[in-house]
């Protein structure tokens, strides 16, 4: 009989000598003022936190509030390490670490978006902020203005490469992404680089997901003299104008995207450029929404030749290259449409996706064989994409 008596005790111990701590622990009487992350218009709450970076190795998470999630994958983009955490409900965690700094987001099945994120204010600082998903405005596109004019060599080697695409379905490519950001971006972000990182893993998971042979890496990341415009068509404009010509914005990678603060919706960029010779592969994308609403995937998906769902906009490249709406309205709530699609009612909630007939979400096919297999646009351009720059260049200052 003693020896229950003893294990009681030594329980007891333990848990006096090492305090629980949370996953996230709020400090909501911190004074946010200087916290450049909590400065954005469209939150609705900004609390410093601490992070127990230790949980993140653990099968399950509790979030404030006391939500629950279950690690779902884990994996790892160079220094940086992602782990994507669920449960049953519609509420989903993706986030991104490295040297005791995160970054993420949390998708709330009631419509609500909590992003986490470092500040430098002091040792450890992190913020935790939430928004509305109703705040994410669908992206706008623009046909390329630059006309190409191909010799027959290019145009026998843009010939090469998309037959190369279309008769390999299986052999990954790998792009290279250019990141710049304006003014108004560092004003609001502290950790410049774990933000591209985390793109990145966004976007590379959306390709994974979507059974696409293609992985993104990052080039290098730029400051742009350049101030956030109020509408996104206007910033891709000037952005395009930044630099003498589309290599030049490229810095030898293979698409450009330029991440700014705000404008008035979730980003915009050149279609069919991928198939050019020029490589106008030049984007904009709203902080909130580039991986908060995968914009930046949508994006760069518009230089491959992705168009939305058939319902808003003409594809005038592919007829199979069309977002989609995933199952029934209102599927799991909210119901699903892909990444390229706009938001439709019983559609609201976009998943990191591109349409593909062969790929099931929630057991119902992510696209159509006809008229929505974005992943095949992709698929067949992405040695194309890939062939734009050679990296070469070295890169400069962030
Ligand atoms: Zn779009």
């Amino acid at each position: 009989m003693k020896l229950p008596v003893l294990l009681l005790g030594f329980i007891a111990l333990t848990t006096y000598g090492s305090p629980v701590t949370e996953f996230l622990s709020l400090q909501h009487e911190a004074d946010i003022s200087t916290i450049n992350p909590c400065k954005d218009k469209e939150l609705l709450s900004c609390i410093p936190t601490s992070v127990d970076f230790k949980k993140l190795g653990q099968d399950t998470i509790v979030l404030p509030g006391g939500l629950t999630l279950n690690q779902k994958k884990t994996f790892h983009e160079g220094k940086t390490s992602f782990a994507v955490y669920a449960d049953d409900m519609e509420n989903e965690a993706f986030f991104s670490y490295r040297n005791n700094r995160m970054m993420g987001k949390v998708s709330m099945s009631d419509n609500t978006m909590f992003f986490v994120e470092p500040c430098n204010n002091w040792e450890g600082c992190h913020v935790w902020k939430k928004i509305s998903q109703d705040s994410f405005v669908d992206e706008t596109h623009v046909v390329s203005p630059h006309e190409d004019k191909l010799s027959e060599v290019e145009l026998r080697k843009i010939e090469e490469l998309r037959n190369k695409g279309k008769n390999d379905n299986t052999a990954t490519a790998e792009f290279t992404m250019m990141f710049y950001y304006t003014r108004d971006f560092a004003a609001n972000t502290d950790d410049i680089e774990l933000f591209m990182d985390t793109i990145i893993g966004d976007m590379n998971l959306g390709y994974e997901n979507s059974d696409i042979p293609i992985r993104a890496r990052l080039h290098c990341v730029e400051a742009a003299a350049l101030d956030d415009l109020s509408e996104s068509s206007d910033m891709l404009h000037a952005f395009d104008a930044y630099k003498p010509s589309p290599a030049a914005i490229r810095e030898t990678a293979d698409a450009a995207q330029l991440l700014a603060n705000d404008f008035h919706n979730c980003g915009s960029g050149y279609t069919y450029t991928a198939t050019g010779h020029s490589g106008h592969t030049l984007s904009v994308v709203k902080k909130s929404c580039s991986f908060g609403y995968h914009s930046s995937i949508h994006e760069v998906g518009h230089n491959f030749g992705c168009q939305h769902d058939k319902g808003t906009s003409t594809n005038s490249h592919y007829d199979y290259g069309y977002g989609w709406f995933i199952g029934p309205e209102n599927l799991g709530g909210r119901g699903y449409r892909t990444a390229m699609a706009y938001t439709h009612d019983g559609h609201k909630n976009r998943v990191n996706y591109l349409s593909n007939p062969n790929v099931d979400y929630q057991g119902y096919p992510t696209g159509d064989a006809q008229s929505a297999d974005n992943a095949r646009v992709v698929t067949e351009n992405r040695f194309l994409m890939a062939a734009f720059g050679d990296e070469s260049q070295a890169c400069n200052a962030v």
